[in-house]
């Protein structure tokens, strides 16, 4: 179908919730899609840091065809070995003990937010159910994980919110101490807050909170939906912080593609969900767990995550410079591949300029780009993106000589 006769329709009778970019892509390899046109664009939003191996990784589009072969759905009536398999790599490489798997991040938080409560429920009975978040974050667009995310802008219109929420300020550790009381059974927290605008988190603040949970017995629950499988540079955002979770969830990233949503837990706290207490009936499908198998092994054995760590500051480094160079920028702010730009320019021209360049990058709000390319990205890949951003920024500063 034509691009245009695509979009056309696609506007007809798709729900409005989206505003796409205006080219339909057909294919991908790499670090590249490719429009229908036959156009190359070099990704830098991964399919919202989804395509952690960029695109059609042999190993991945391997594990996928052989897996499909195999058998590519059976419901948690029955075991089912990429499920189990999966869930042991997660267990051997982070905190937790114990993996509930759903298909997508919302889920997962969903996931992470019932079993906050009914551990909380279970130990010391009714009215312990709060759960205070952070203003600015992102949680997803369920009905509990709306409510959970500090932002007017999802919540609008779809009151009344589920009950037991608060929210206070990122970053402040005394507001948060303010705001916790005999009712508060968790803190759920993005170590990198990513659809909010790319912010992190103090070491020390996390440290601090993490204390304040330990000492109150509430649990501490990090959203690593975004930031998890290798995007900062480590497996899991946590590491570098010195502070480990009780709960902490996963999806974009850790299927490569397929979709695939993780709650993973100590099992002092999974305990709390028996069986019949929760579930779901393509989680921990097989066909998406073989991808996710498939997209750990390549990052634990082919030295992805150093690669994203040294990408990861290689493009820093580059955005800082423009920085620099340029008025239109007023800050820079991420860890490892997940970086963020402040500008004070309207952000969705600078996506649609950067576009019509071949370059696809992506905009969180009216005033910050953000990058989440593949972990494979390339120092080439980064010098052409700061080209192709200060040619637009150039562009930019010459119309608007004001500046
Ligand atoms: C994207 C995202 C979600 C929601 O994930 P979906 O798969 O879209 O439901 C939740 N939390 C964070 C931090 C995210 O970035």
């Amino acid at each position: 179908m034509p691009t245009e006769e695509l979009k056309n329709t696609s506007d007809q009778i798709l729900m409005g919730t989206y505003t796409r970019q205006p080219i339909s892509i057909v294919r991908g390899r790499g670090m590249k899609v490719y429009d229908l046109e036959g156009r190359e664009y070099t990704d830098f939003v991964a399919g919202v840091a989804v395509n952690v191996l960029g695109h059609g990784h042999p190993d991945l589009v391997a594990a996928i065809q052989r897996q499909a072969a195999q058998l590519i759905h059976a419901s948690n009536l029955y075991y089912t070995e990429p499920q189990v398999k999966l869930a042991q790599m997660l267990v051997d490489h982070s905190f937790a003990e114990r993996v509930f798997f759903c298909n997508s991040g919302a889920e997962a938080n969903e996931a992470a937010i019932k079993l906050a409560r009914r551990y909380s429920h279970g130990k010391y009975g009714p009215g312990r159910h709060e759960i205070v978040t952070m203003k600015n974050s992102f949680h997803g667009r369920t009905m509990a994980t709306l409510t959970a995310t500090g932002q007017d802008k999802v919540q609008k219109g779809y009151e009344p919110l589920l009950p037991g929420f608060s929210y206070v300020e990122f970053n402040h550790f005394a507001k948060l101490e303010q705001a916790i009381g005999d009712k508060t059974a968790a803190v759920m927290i993005e170590p990198i807050q990513g659809e909010g605008g790319v912010h992190v988190a103090d070491r020390e603040y996390l440290k601090a909170v993490r204390e304040l949970c330990t000492r109150r017995d509430m649990l501490l629950i990090f959203d690593e939906v975004q930031t998890g499988m290798g995007r900062t540079g480590t497996l899991f955002a946590y590491e570098q912080f010195g502070v480990e979770p009780d709960i902490m969830t996963l999806a974009k990233g850790l299927g490569g593609g397929l979709p695939i949503g993780a709650c993973l837990a100590k099992d002092s706290v999974a305990q709390s969900m028996p069986p019949g207490s929760h579930g779901s009936t393509f989680g921990g499908n097989p066909l998406a767990c073989a991808a996710a198998l498939a997209v750990f092994r390549v990052l634990l054995e082919g030295r992805v995550l150093d690669h994203a760590r040294q990408m990861g500051d290689y493009l820093a480094k580059g955005l800082l410079e423009c920085k620099d160079r340029h008025h239109a920028v007023r800050a820079v702010r991420g860890l490892g591949l997940l970086q963020g730009m402040e500008v004070e320019i309207d952000a969705k021209s600078v996506v649609s300029e950067c576009l019509r360049r071949g370059m696809l990058i992506n905009a969180t709000s009216e005033r910050v780009l953000r990058f989440i390319p593949p972990l494979i990205v390339t120092e080439r890949d980064i010098d052409r993106l700061i080209e192709v951003l200060s040619h637009v920024f150039n562009r930019h500063t010459m119309e608007s000589p004001g500046h």
